[in-house]
């Protein structure tokens, strides 16, 4: 089982990349059993979506 840390990790990997199969279940895993990395996974999801439609334009400028 990941720790919040690195389920968090992996979190914001996953706005930027494919996770790997092994990231991917642990990542699911982990949320499926923990609120409050179940809550952070939507917010983050939620602030990326709303950026990216906010920079539409400039989608270069991520990093
Ligand atoms: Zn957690």
């Amino acid at each position: 089982m990941l720790s919040c840390k690195e389920a968090n990790r992996l979190m914001s990997q996953e706005l930027d990349r494919k996770l790997s199969w092994g990231e991917n279940l642990g990542l699911k895993f982990h949320v499926s059993l923990c609120d409050s990395c179940a809550n952070a996974r939507q917010q983050m999801s939620f602030v990326r979506s709303a950026c990216k439609h906010i920079f539409a334009l400039d989608e270069k400028s991520d990093q």
